[in-house]
């Protein structure tokens, strides 16, 4: 095993950081589950993580710190049926996309980027927009992890709703077993509309189309709304003159007003108007695991709630009046997006019901700890559950209330981790202490 060492630790968004004094990347499993023990025989803590896309302290520790990029980081065994996958907890999901599009199959699409790893992804509940589409854990069917005391347990059964999504508060997940399916090309098309229409025909829109997905452009009546649907058509090229040139002009405005944000958050408002007057409409036929990248060119911030599906008028409109009562420094468009209900992880935001992910973001370098206040407060208004990988201040007696299978999940962590040595600050204040 590579000598431990210690580091210093920055997430993609740089709000994270850390000085553990160990960080650790075993080769094998006995490496790991030697180190675990060891860890808490000293009484020491350790997380683990991923590729650090989360904007919370969940993967962070000053004591020890463990990364899987070099433990069979890219293995993916599709079974002879191909109904199945196992991967490596820390292979990335790009790595796995594009294994299984050489055999013809994909898991469910996962998002704006496939720079996280399998295992960090599952762990918060990552998900993508589609009102048939559940999270990336949904498609889970067993894990195998080194749990707090140092065992090697593979999870399929009744302890498997509190694994798949795990905030890695029960072991460090080497292997992950996905039901796969076959691959398909989405064909979508962005579009600038009024907010007034999308609001009043998103339920249609979700329920139409396989992919669907609207970005208010704050300060404005404007958004952009995004269809996608299943198609026997062949993918368009990956990158056309035209697709540039739209990219460019997308991608360029955004940068320009970020940019331009950061420097005088003041003039927010006017940043709103030159994004709507940039916006024009973008079509595209891609890979499923593909379509739905839609990353702002620049680092930045983000909060994001699952709010049930009924929320959608009354939530967005109350989001204008704030934005323009305290001329809010927003100048990201915020982005709505439908998941399915899940019933498949006691932790899962989308739990039990159809959801709407509000997402809010700033550039990096602009305040944003009393906008996205706002946006909490708002949000918790109707019963929000924050995505766990995104900012957010609640705290356990909080969010204990909105998860009815809280304390069934609390069971399985205890027998996992009895010692707490997976344990945290940031853990213990959105889980509570071990005992
Ligand atoms: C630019 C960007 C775009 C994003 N887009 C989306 C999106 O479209 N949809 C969405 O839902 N989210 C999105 N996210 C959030 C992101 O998907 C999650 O934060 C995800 O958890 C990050 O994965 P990671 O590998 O970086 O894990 P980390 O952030 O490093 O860790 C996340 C959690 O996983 C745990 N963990 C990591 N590895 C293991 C392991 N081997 N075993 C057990 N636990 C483990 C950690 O302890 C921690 O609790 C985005 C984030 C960024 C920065």
């Amino acid at each position: 095993m590579p000598r431990p060492t210690a580091a210093r630790w920055s997430s993609w968004s740089g709000a994270v950081k850390a000085n553990p004094t160990h960080l650790v990347r075993p080769e094998s499993v006995a490496e790991l589950a030697a180190l675990v023990t060891a860890v808490g025989e000293r009484g020491g803590t350790l997380r683990p993580t991923g590729t650090g896309h989360s904007f919370t302290p969940l993967a962070s520790s000053e004591d020890t710190m463990v990364q899987l990029d070099l433990l069979d980081h890219d293995r993916v065994d599709i079974t002879p049926d191909g109904r199945s996958a196992t991967v490596s907890g820390g292979t990335t999901l790009r790595v796995l996309a594009r294994r299984l599009a050489a055999a013809g199959l994909a898991v469910p699409r996962f998002g704006d980027i496939d720079g996280q790893t399998v295992a960090g992804a599952l762990s918060t509940g990552t998900h993508d927009t589609g009102s048939g589409l559940g999270p990336l854990h949904t498609a889970v069917e067993g894990v195998e992890l080194v749990d707090g005391t140092g065992t090697v347990r593979w999870v399929d059964h009744a302890d498997l709703p509190a694994a798949r999504l795990g905030l890695g508060a029960l072991g460090v997940i080497v292997r992950v077993r996905m039901a796969v399916t076959p691959a398909v090309v989405l064909a979508t098309r962005t579009a600038k509309v009024r907010l007034d229409d999308v609001l009043a025909d998103f339920p249609h829109h979700t329920a139409d189309h396989d992919l669907a997905e609207f970005s208010w452009l704050p300060h404005t009546g404007w958004a952009r709304l995004r269809l996608g649907d299943i198609t026997d058509e062949p993918p368009t090229a990956s990158m056309t003159v035209r697709r540039a040139a739209d990219l460019l002009a997308d991608r360029g405005s955004t940068w320009v007003a970020g940019q331009v944000a950061r420097t005088f958050p003041e003039r927010s408002s006017v940043l709103g108007g030159f994004l709507a007057a940039t916006t024009g409409d973008v079509a595209s036929r891609r890979p499923g695991h593909e379509a739905a990248r839609a990353l702002p060119p620049l680092r930045f911030q983000s909060t994001a709630f699952a709010v049930p599906v009924d929320a959608l008028g009354p939530l967005v409109r109350q989001l204008e009046a704030l934005v323009a009562r305290d001329d809010l420094p927003l100048v990201l468009p915020v982005r709505v997006r439908t998941v399915a209900a899940d019933r498949s992880a006691w932790l899962s935001p989308m739990w039990d019901r159809e959801s709407l992910v509000v997402s809010v973001r700033t550039v990096r370098g602009m305040p944003y700890t009393a906008l996205f206040g706002v946006v909490q407060q708002l949000c918790r208004g109707f019963g929000g559950r924050p995505h766990w990988g995104l900012m957010h201040t609640l705290g356990v007696e909080e969010l204990s209330e909105l998860y009815p299978r809280w304390e069934d999940f609390v069971e399985v962590r205890r027998r996992f981790d009895p010692r707490g040595v997976l344990e945290s600050p940031y853990l213990r204040r959105v889980l509570g202490p071990i005992s």
